[in-house]
């Protein structure tokens, strides 16, 4: 079974050193944020550095998936961060694009003000402009990715995301990325293979396997159903090693890339992946 395995990689220094990064850590797939995760603005990608990135990734045969900046929030009703949210995603959508990333991984959004059924209509809502917006860059999936609940966070229940798919139109284009310290912390269990079939079972009722486009490896700093967003190493938290065999044996994920995402840099990445890597049945 091909099982496309990496990290998130940092990309300080240049696009060119996420590439680096994946030959130093042994990944054919790797997560990067293509500007600052920490500010709304972002220079046009140069075009020399987006095609030299282009050929670096086909040439190590990455697979590669983008993760959009924790500013943006397609759940806000507040005029001014939610036309910066909107701004912001479209632009990020240019950009892996011309970067040739497939997959776009945000967090669906929140809304202390609104009702949990209000805010998912109003992420479907936005969604839906930013797609109208976006229609020559469909072949980016956007990808959202399950949370753990921690604030007004939606996203902690499949059923919030299958109901987005619902309301926001233009299914072809959206995905999911299962983060295991985010699922775990919202309640689903996943640490005897009877729990995590009956989670992957679940899935693929409520919202299809087919949807799936990554999976983040990440153990959880706090325990089921804390609602808290804390990644441990692999091993090291409340979710403990078995989750994580079961995950890169199973071959309904054949081809979804799979990406650590644990505290640290390529050397910490490094040993969580040889960790998960040593787990794949021969
Ligand atoms: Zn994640
Ligand atoms: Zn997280």
């Amino acid at each position: 079974m091909k099982i496309l395995l990496g990290t998130h990689v940092s990309i300080s220094g240049g696009l060119k050193n996420a590439c680096l990064s994946a030959k130093n850590t042994g990944s054919n797939a790797i997560q990067i944020f293509t500007k600052s995760q920490l500010r709304w603005q972002a220079k046009e990608p140069d075009l020399n550095e987006a095609s030299s990135f282009r050929q670096c990734t086909a040439g190590q045969k990455l697979t590669v998936a983008a993760h959009l900046s924790y500013l943006v929030n397609l759940g806000s009703t507040d005029e001014i961060i939610k036309e910066k949210s909107i701004e912001g995603i479209t632009a990020e959508i240019k950009r892996c694009g011309l970067l040739g990333i497939k997959y776009l991984i945000f967090h669906p959004g929140s809304n202390k003000n609104l009702t949990e059924k209000e805010t998912i209509k109003q992420i479907a809502f936005n969604l839906n402009i930013v797609m109208q917006k976006t229609a020559e860059f469909k072949n980016v999936i956007l990808a959202l990715e399950t949370t753990a609940g921690q604030g007004n966070q939606i996203g902690y229940k499949l059923e919030h995301i299958a109901k987005i798919f619902e309301l926001a139109g233009y299914a072809e284009r959206l995905g999911v990325c299962i983060d295991t310290c985010h699922i775990f912390a919202a309640g689903y269990d996943i640490r005897t293979l009877a729990d995590y079939n009956e989670f992957m079972e679940n899935f693929d009722k409520i919202i299809g396997i087919k949807k799936l486009c990554a999976v983040h490896l990440n153990d959880s700093l706090k325990p089921l159903g804390s609602k808290v967003d804390r990644h441990a190493p692999i091993g090291k938290g409340y979710i403990g090693r078995d989750a994580f065999r079961f995950i890169v044996n199973d071959g309904r994920l054949k081809n979804i890339p799979l990406i650590v995402e644990t505290p640290g840099g390529d050397k910490e990445h490094k040993i969580d992946l040889d960790i998960v890597k040593n787990m794949i049945n021969k």
